[in-house]
């Protein structure tokens, strides 16, 4: 299709906000818990029932709803030609426990008002736009994170869903058999690449970026990825007052070294162009954990993730190694035990063109970024050229009650979504 069918009308359409923010607070209602937090662990009954509303607003929007055999909903709209691969846009419904309002329904909420919009408008497109909500995003309750997207890129085997267990000890196995959940009927979920153009994600941004730089949108290039593994140190517990300073085995000062290499190392590859490496420590074990015991034992949680696979597999391999040199200096023992290895997702240049090009068209300030955190669109990314757009978090809090974008910021960012899937619905990639 040739360039010069843009559509003027498109510009002159506007989002509703006070629709949007209506059906957004309501979606943040439910779960509600102390100090604003919310919790809508994946199935359970306060995340179902925002399913039930997403359905219910689908259906007012008159969308021609489809629910998939793991709960994933889609809602359609049809083009002008129905033959023509859908163009999807959505997120996830489900949080933390006491997370925030904003992480996932603004995509799908987002998504939702776009929709209604160029219905409303009369706006032709070729394409069958969807609105689509994603299960379990989170990794909150089952240790498995996007899950429904996962599904439905063919990116994991049902299968492998039988074994996680959430922490009050209910498997998913048995959670899914109790909600009428078949595993043979999770076979087929997988979406055909041939019946999706593309997949857009409105988000939250989730870190510090944009309102540092006084940004409104962020266009998002990749999706880094985390290695995660743990060290063990095994030195000696020993009296910490019959044993000379030269006579230890320390496995804490150790772990301490350790702890300052992984910060050191990560701030060498920080830069863009160096793959935004960064490692943490989120969590550590002390043996015996008493005050007048030196540690015998302590076990390290590390996490590294960067936008380029090849330098946060090398800082991680750095990181293993100055573990044994450590050890080695030192006379103790050293244990590397790998969690996880995922590798950075690009997103794709086109759609991040068209969103860029549009940005331009309306003097909006934007920042080209990668997505230090993980998201549908990573799974998406594989089966359809998929785009993501990032709206400010105050102080780049998330995960957390505090969490809130100005309901102008998401005005912007449902603004420009909604204008990204006309164009794509209308133009070639
Ligand atoms: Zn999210």
């Amino acid at each position: 299709m040739k360039r010069t069918r843009r559509l003027a009308v498109s510009t002159k359409a506007t989002v509703n906000i006070r629709r949007l923010m209506r059906d957004l607070n309501a979606i943040g209602r439910i779960g509600i818990g102390d100090r604003g937090s919310v919790t809508r662990l994946v199935f359970s009954i306060k995340e179902l029932r925002s399913r039930q509303l997403l359905i219910h607003l689908m259906r007012q929007a008159g969308l021609k709803i489809h629910i998939d055999a793991i709960g994933n909903i889609f809602g359609r709209f049809e083009g002008s030609d129905p033959r023509a691969p859908a163009v999807l846009a959505g997120s996830h419904l489900d949080t933390v426990i006491h997370g925030g309002k904003y992480d996932g329904p603004v995509g799908v909420i987002g998504a939702l008002e776009a929709v209604r919009t160029i219905n409303e408008h009369n706006i032709p497109v070729r394409s069958p736009l969807e609105v689509v909500c994603f299960v379990g995003e989170e990794s909150s309750r089952f240790g498995f994170s996007t899950l429904g997207s996962s599904l439905v890129a063919g990116e994991v085997h049902p299968k492998d869903l039988t074994n996680a267990v959430d922490p009050q000890g209910t498997k998913l196995a048995d959670v899914l058999s109790s909600l009428g959940i078949a595993q043979r009927n999770m076979q087929g979920l997988r979406r055909s690449p041939k019946s999706l153009k593309a997949y857009l994600e409105l988000h939250i941004e989730q870190g510090p970026i944009l309102e540092t730089k006084g940004k409104r949108i962020g266009l998002v290039t990749s999706i880094a990825a985390p290695s995660r593994f743990k060290v063990i140190f095994k030195g000696q517990a020993d009296h910490s007052g019959t044993t000379p300073m030269d006579m230890r085995k320390d496995a804490l000062v150790a772990a301490a070294q350790l702890v300052e290499y992984i910060e050191k190392v990560c701030r060498k590859y920080a830069s863009m162009a160096q793959g935004r490496v960064v490692g943490t420590v989120g969590a550590m074990k002390i043996e015996p954990g008493v005050i007048n015991a030196v540690p015998g034992r302590t076990e390290l949680s590390i996490d590294i993730r960067g936008t380029s696979a090849q330098s946060k597999n090398r800082v991680a391999r750095m990181v293993k190694e100055q573990a044994r040199t450590i050890a080695r200096q030192r006379a103790i023992g050293v244990e590397v035990l790998n969690i996880r290895e995922e590798n950075p997702v690009p997103l794709d240049k086109r759609l991040l063109r068209v969103s860029r090009e549009l940005c331009d068209e309306k003097g909006i300030d934007y920042e080209i970024m990668p997505s230090g955190a993980g998201h549908d669109a990573m799974q998406m990314a594989k089966i359809t050229p998929a785009g993501m757009i990032f709206v400010p978090s105050k102080r780049g809090i998330s995960h957390n009650p505090l969490e809130w974008t100005d309901p102008a910021d998401i005005w912007l960012g449902a603004q420009l979504l909604m204008e990204t899937m006309i164009r794509v619905a209308n133009e070639k990639l």
